[in-house]
């Protein structure tokens, strides 16, 4: 009754698709240590290196003493502490909101909010490149998708003169594409949604560094990659966010998020309000590798972020040259179909503040090396 699986594990496994996980047994700045040799991680979304910051740990160690680990219900429930209001608070003023909500991650955000606030009466309209967590949250939403080519302007003018007939209108926009690393017309999407009177909304979680936009009524962020905690919020008005906290069922029916981790988030947020090099250290990091893998000839695509890729094309090829790479001691993951279209696999850098000089010229002369052959 269950072949299926075997056959489909083998034929991912035929594909070069089938995925496997690396264990990591020690991490420590840009470095972790898998099977016992150390490796520089140009992969992980860490991307001002505060996971480990002293006093996002000593913060989080400090409430963890306080309040113990999981929140042990739902936040509407008996899981809501003041550290959860705190984080609430800083996010909204973070990104000049009036309120701001958490949710257990960024994929649970998307859902809690495409979903609540769109009925099969309304219709969402999504950049083709978006994240795969818009994605399954429009598909979950009643609300007809329709989707437009990547930062295709005149393509989303066009739906949305078709579109008057839906009640509610929903843009949606990746604010930094997770996988190409170019960022979005965000001027033109909200000048757009003014025009049609539809609501517009970004998912920040790869934008470090950007201008909030006014504009925007629908704010999401995840406190997983920057701020190197766990978590997703929503931010926008006091009743955007008294709407969710009633609708959204991926914040209603589901645990808090651990204090300790609202604790981390705000002491990263804390961090980052001090210490004004840590963002452009970040882009001092993104523009020197970006620089020097052109260089080589290598094709970043339109990358304007630390997330940087390199086309390769093929499946295969692409994993040959991850293994190659990691062979050196450098951990770059291959990104393969269904996460990208097929014939567009690449291997995808993700800089972050906390990259020396030194493991960047390592990076590049790897490649250099590789790329020769
Ligand atoms: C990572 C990511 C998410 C999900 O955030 P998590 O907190 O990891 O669940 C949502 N949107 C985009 C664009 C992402 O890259």
């Amino acid at each position: 009754m269950m072949d299926f699986i075997q056959q489909e594990l083998a034929s991912l496994k035929t594909a070069g698709l089938l995925r496997e996980l690396r264990t990591i047994s020690k991490s420590k700045g840009s470095k972790v240590v898998i099977n016992g040799r150390e490796y520089i991680n140009f992969c992980s979304n860490n991307y001002l290196g505060l996971a480990d910051h002293p006093k996002v740990i000593e913060k989080s160690l400090e409430i963890i003493k306080e309040f113990g680990f999981g929140a042990g219900a739902s936040r509407l429930i008996s899981g809501n502490t003041i550290i959860h209001e705190e984080l609430e608070n800083r996010l909204a003023e973070y990104t000049k909101r009036e309120a701001a909500i958490v949710f257990s991650t960024g994929y649970m955000a998307n859902l809690g909010a495409i979903t609540s606030l769109l009925d099969d009466n309304d219709t969402v309209i999504i950049d083709r490149l978006n994240h795969a967590s818009i994605i399954d949250a429009c598909r979950l939403s009643k609300a007809k998708l329709q989707v437009y080519p990547h930062k295709d302007m005149a393509a989303l003018a066009k739906i949305l003169i078709k579109s008057d007939k839906f009640k509610n209108r929903l843009i949606v926009t990746d604010r930094v594409f997770s996988m190409d690393g170019d960022i979005a017309p965000v001027l033109e999407i909200v000048q757009l949604a003014k025009e049609h009177k539809a609501m517009a909304m970004t998912d920040q979680a790869h934008a470090v560094g950007l201008e909030q936009n006014e504009n925007i009524d629908i704010i999401m962020g995840t406190l997983s990659k920057t701020f190197g905690s766990l978590g997703g919020y929503i931010a926008g008005s006091q009743k955007l966010i008294d709407f969710l906290k009633n609708k959204a069922r991926s914040f209603i029916y589901t645990t808090g998020l651990p204090p300790a981790a609202c604790a981390a988030a705000i002491a990263a947020l804390d961090v980052i309000k001090e210490d004004k090099s840590l963002v452009p250290k970040l882009r001092q990091n993104s523009d020197f590798l970006q620089k020097e893998i052109n260089k080589l000839g290598l094709d970043t695509m339109d990358s304007e972020t630390q997330i940087i890729p390199i086309m390769i094309g093929e499946a295969d090829q692409t994993m040959t040259i991850s293994k190659a790479l990691f062979d050196k001691g450098i951990f770059i993951s291959g990104i393969r179909p269904p996460t990208v279209p097929k014939g567009q696999s690449r291997l995808r850098i993700s800089v972050s503040a906390a990259h020396t000089m030194e493991e960047m010229k390592c990076l590049v002369s790897s490649l250099q090396e590789l790329t020769q052959k």
